[in-house]
């Protein structure tokens, strides 16, 4: 762990399996309540010199966007290794990584005058909160971490972070090779498994909290957040619904609905999680991306020709055995895939689901692995009124070659990112996050940033 810019064991480790084989091939420290206590204590304390220099802090973000670009090699097979993901996905987030700590730290913290008259000038400031606990989950750790480190400390934030136990490793790692360009305890990173998260959220020195992961449990950050009445961001799942129009040409959309679907083995908060299809285009549609799901390629991430890797871990392996295991017990048609591939490690087939409907847990609840289930439909109202049929709302897209009427039918999904012709194009620009259960707030662009500071109205009497 990173404590105070220092490397801390710990007097505990964990095991991090690899789910490509099944086995622990690594051990992570077990955070302790006194080492958590002494990373809230350094960020605490780094926070009253960092708070006050904003152009040092650009500087330093733009080296860590520098230090990332540097490690991509050194880091992709830790990244591949405890998540599961082709190497070159591992690639891509890592460089990821590094462009969004580039363009955050180009963003301006907005001083805005509300009222300038004879009498008074008010300007409206934004202040850093001071300590932020950041929680992140396991399918894309670096990515997220730095979604949420960037914005913190360009606002003039201190951070404690917890990956997920699934994935801490690199995570770790990215923490230890930062303390070259950062003041020591302005990025704490430790590791441990639920209850960690849990004595983050209720710590005293904490003022915000930025939460990724799961709607229950961004419940019980809402709730350990409350007594102190401590800021939230969260980042919730998503059950997200692709409405294909009418007009679609099946094969020309399938591959992109898949992998839209599909990404990263489904574990993607905003994947395409449930496919609305016009009733006539049926049997076409499903045959079009069966094509595809059979094709695709899944191993290992370390085998070049990889493009799909295992499920993460044991029980979200298992939640999408008993989910496919649900529709084939409601009469559901598994038109490809619907079993594990081998007995070592998590591998599930790319898996598509037809003659299913709204009521079977795979349609309704989030899958969260590489399963799409594709339902029949008969107006393009009555889609759009079961797609937002959910407490979901974190994504959705709609498909037609009259980009027109699709914008229209997507302004309509009741969530937080509605897609047209595309699914998954997630930019540092544009805010991200979701509406009803799928979160409170937004990460990226200027308004995440926004999300890191609290506003100071600044009133000056005038002579
Ligand atoms: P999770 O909620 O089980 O865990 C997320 C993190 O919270 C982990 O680090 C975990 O240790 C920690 N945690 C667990 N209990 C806690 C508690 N009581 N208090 C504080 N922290 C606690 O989620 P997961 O299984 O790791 O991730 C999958 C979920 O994350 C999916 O639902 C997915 O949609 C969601 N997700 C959302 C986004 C988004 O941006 N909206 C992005 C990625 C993933």
């Amino acid at each position: 762990m990173t404590i105070a810019g220092e490397g801390i064991v710990g007097s505990e480790q964990f095991g991090v399996i690899n789910p490509a084989t099944g086995e622990v091939f690594d051990y992570a420290p077990e955070c302790s309540s006194e080492h958590l206590d002494a990373a809230m204590a350094a960020a605490k304390g780094a926070f009253e010199s960092w708070r006050l220099d904003e152009s040092a802090r650009r500087t330093a973000l733009l080296s860590c966007s520098t230090v990332i670009k540097n490690a991509v090699d050194q880091l992709a097979p830790i990244l591949t290794r405890e998540q599961g993901k082709p190497l070159s996905r591992a690639v891509v987030e890592l460089k990821g990584a590094a462009k969004w700590f580039d363009y955050t730290a180009r963003l301006e913290i907005p001083r805005e005058v509300a009222l300038d008259n004879d009498h008074v000038h008010v300007e409206v400031r934004r202040r850093p909160y001071g300590v932020v606990a950041a929680i992140t989950p396991w399918n894309y750790p670096v990515s997220l971490a730095v979604w949420k480190i960037a914005p913190a400390l360009l606002a003039g934030n201190t951070v404690v972070l917890k990956p997920s136990p699934f994935t801490p490793l690199t995570t770790l790692k990215v923490g230890e090779l930062l303390q070259e360009v950062l003041p020591s305890g302005v990025l704490n990173i430790v590791s441990g498994g639920d209850d960690l998260g849990s004595w983050m959220t209720k710590h005293p020195s904490v003022r915000k909290i930025s939460f990724t992961g799961s709607v229950a449990t961004g419940k019980r950050v809402a709730a350990a957040a409350a007594p102190d009445l401590k800021r939230v961001t969260l980042e919730l799942g998503g059950n997200d619904p692709a409405i294909v129009l009418p007009d679609v040409d099946p094969a020309a959309v399938a591959k992109h609905v898949f992998w839209g679907a599909l990404e990263n083995c489904g574990q993607v908060c905003s994947a395409i999680k449930r496919v609305y299809v016009p009733m006539e285009k049926y049997e076409a549609f499903l045959e079009a991306v069966g094509d595809v799901a059979a094709n695709a390629r899944i191993g290992d991430g370390f085998d070049d020709a990889t493009q799909i890797g295992p499920v993460n871990n044991a029980p979200q392996f298992q939640r999408i055995i008993d989910l496919v295991d649900d529709a084939r017990h409601h009469g559901a048609r598994i038109v490809v895939g619907g079993s594990r591939v081998g007995n070592r490690g998590y591998f599930y087939q790319p898996t598509v689901v037809g003659d299913i409907s709204d009521g079977t847990r795979l349609v309704d609840e989030e899958q969260f692995g590489p399963v799409i289930p594709i339902v029949p439909y008969d107006s393009v109202e009555n889609a759009l009124e079961r797609a937002n049929a959910t407490h979901f709302g974190l994504s959705g897209s709609v498909w037609s070659s009259d980009v027109k009427r699709a914008t229209k039918v997507a302004e309509q999904l009741e969530c937080g990112t509605a897609w047209v012709n595309q699914h998954l194009n997630i930019l540092p620009h544009a805010p991200f996050g979701g509406a009803k259960w799928s979160g409170i707030g937004v990460e990226n662009g200027p308004w995440g940033l926004l999300g890191f500071t609290e506003i100071q109205t600044v009133n000056v009497a005038k002579g």
